[in-house]
C-alpha cells in the first residue's frame, strides 16, 4: 500500500505538496473566496510504522499565525479519541512528528464536529420531550438553519455557536449544553427550563463547517461581523437567526467560539455599545465571577482588549444583542491548544472538555437568574 494522503470528506482541508520518503509536505487551503486559514484536516493512509514528518508549509501566512507557537495538532485512529501529537513550529512550518500505529491515520487542527455529527445531535435532541424543532432558513448552500427551543419561561435565552466554522470546540460545547437542557432529572435544568425559554442555533455556519473553512461562509463572509446589516446574498445565516431573535426579545445570550493564541477559557462582553447600562454590566460580570467559582477551567484575567465607551463593534453580535435588546450578551472563547493553568499533557483542550464547562455555564446561568433584566 502506497502512502496518500486525502482530504475528501465532510469538514475535510489540506492539498499535498510533495512527499519525500516519510516526509510529507502539505499545505492549508483558504476558505472559498477568502484569505482566511487555519483549519486543517486529514487522513494519511498507508503509513503503518513509518516514523513520518507531517509539515504544514504555509502556516505563516495563516489567519493567526502566533497560535502555532506552543500547539499541538490532534490525532486519532478510531475518529472518536483525538490525542495531542508531538508537534513543532519554526519559520512558518509547522511539522507534526508521528508513526502511525495503523495504515489509516486522521490529523486536524482541533477535534471534528462535522455536518453529519450536527445532523446526529440535532436529530436525537428535536427528538426529545419537550423539544420544538424549526429550520430558520437556508444556507447558499441549500443547508438547513437548525434551531430548537426548549424550556417555557419568560427569560429569553439564546445560544448559538460556529459563526466560525473551524471553532470546532463550540459545538462540543453545544453537544454539553443541549445534553444537560435534555436531562430532566437533574434539578439545575428542571429550574433553567421553568425560568427561561432557550433558543439554540447548535451551528450557525453549515457552509464553512462543511467545506473545511475557517472562519467564512461558502462565500467569503465573516458572519460575526454582519449583525448591523445582515444580507440574503453575504449572509443569510445571520440575517434568518437575527429575524427570529426579533421575534423572541433576547435577555441573555452567548455566542461560542474558539481562540487560536490564548491558552485559556474567557469572556468578551459588550462594554462598548452606546446604550451601555451598569445593571447589564452587573449581570455579565457576576455570570463571570460565578463561572470562576463552578469550573477552574475559566477564569478573567486573560483575554481581549475591552472595548472604550461608544467604540464597540456593532458588527458583532455580542454588541448588537445588547445594544438591540439591552441583552446581558456574551462572547465565549475555547483555547485551541490547552487552559495553561490546568493542562491535559495526552489530549489537551478536549470534546470532553469543552462539554464541561457548558455544563458549568448552565451552572453559573442558574446562579444568576435574579440578576438578569426582565423583558420590557
Ligand atoms: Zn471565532
Amino acid at each position: 500500500m502506497t502512502l496518500s494522503i486525502t482530504s475528501a470528506f465532510d469538514g475535510g482541508n489540506i492539498r499535498l505538496v510533495a512527499a519525500q520518503g516519510d516526509c510529507i509536505d502539505v499545505e492549508i487551503q483558504k476558505d472559498h473566496q477568502s484569505d482566511f486559514y487555519q483549519w486543517f484536516y486529514f487522513r494519511v493512509t498507508g503509513a503503518k510504522g513509518r516514523p513520518l514528518q507531517l509539515r504544514i508549509v504555509n502556516c505563516a501566512g495563516s489567519a493567526y499565525p502566533h497560535g502555532w507557537d506552543g500547539y499541538r495538532a490532534c490525532l486519532s485512529y478510531d475518529r472518536d479519541t483525538w490525542e495531542r501529537a508531538d508537534t513543532a513550529y519554526a519559520g512558518g512550518f509547522l511539522t507534526i512528528s508521528v508513526t502511525p500505529e495503523t495504515d489509516s491515520l486522521w490529523v486536524a487542527y482541533f477535534a471534528p464536529y462535522t455536518m453529519e455529527m450536527h445532523h446526529d445531535l440535532v436529530a436525537e435532541v428535536a427528538a426529545a420531550p419537550g423539544v420544538a424543532y424549526r429550520s430558520l432558513g437556508k444556507t447558499l448552500d441549500g443547508q438547513d438553519m437548525d434551531y430548537l427551543r426548549i424550556g417555557e419561561g419568560p427569560l429569553q435565552v439564546w445560544l448559538y455557536a460556529r459563526q466560525h466554522p473551524g471553532e470546532t470546540m463550540a459545538e462540543w460545547w453545544m453537544e454539553g449544553a443541549l445534553g444537560r437542557l435534555m436531562d430532566e432529572s437533574d434539578p439545575v435544568t428542571r429550574i433553567l427550563r421553568r425560568r427561561c425559554t432557550f433558543h439554540i442555533v447548535p451551528n450557525m455556519n453549515p457552509d464553512g463547517s462543511r467545506r473545511g473553512h475557517l472562519r467564512t461562509n461558502a462565500v467569503g463572509t465573516n458572519l460575526n461581523r454582519e449583525w448591523h446589516e445582515p444580507s440574503a446574498e453575504r449572509s443569510p445565516e445571520v440575517l434568518c437567526v437575527r429575524n427570529a431573535m426579533d421575534e423572541t426579545g433576547v435577555d441573555f445570550a452567548m455566542d461560542v467560539h474558539g481562540d487560536e493564541a490564548i491558552a485559556a477559557n474567557f469572556l468578551a462582553g459588550f462594554e462598548g455599545i452606546p446604550s451601555w447600562t451598569e445593571r447589564q454590566q452587573q449581570a455579565f460580570d457576576r455570570f463571570a465571577a460565578e463561572l470562576v467559582r463552578v469550573t477552574p477551567d475559566f477564569q478573567t484575567s486573560k483575554g481581549y482588549e475591552i472595548a472604550k465607551p461608544g467604540q464597540a463593534n456593532m458588527s458583532m453580535s455580542t454588541a448588537q444583542l445588547a445594544e438591540r435588546f439591552g441583552a446581558v450578551s456574551m462572547t465565549l472563547e475555547m483555547p485551541f491548544k490547552d487552559n495553561e493553568d490546568l493542562p491535559d499533557e495526552v489530549y489537551g483542550w478536549s470534546p470532553d472538555r469543552c462539554r464541561l464547562l457548558a455544563r458549568a455555564c448552565l451552572d453559573a446561568l442558574h446562579i444568576i437568574l435574579d440578576d438578569l433584566p426582565a423583558r420590557r
